[in-house]
């Protein structure tokens, strides 16, 4: 069973955030903006479900931490 290295709540799953941000330029093209992204960076984030603080930012991590191979160490 996967344990929370914060609180050692036993969980089975995690709390799922991610964040998507985009880089780029925008110019004018006659009255409306085209843009052109350049590059995305992602952001993820497994949180345990009872105490909230952030166990991984990986997916791998996460996967360890639900296994229960890991001990949650971000
Ligand atoms: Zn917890």
């Amino acid at each position: 069973m996967a344990k929370c290295a914060s609180c050692k709540a036993e969980i089975d799953h995690l709390i799922f955030e991610e964040v998507r941000t985009y880089h780029g330029s925008v110019e004018l093209s006659g009255s409306k903006l085209t843009s052109d992204i350049d590059h995305v960076d992602v952001e993820a984030h497994y949180s345990c479900p009872e105490c909230d603080d952030e166990l991984a930012v990986e997916e791998s991590v996460a996967v360890s931490i639900l296994k229960g191979e890991h001990n949650g160490q971000a």
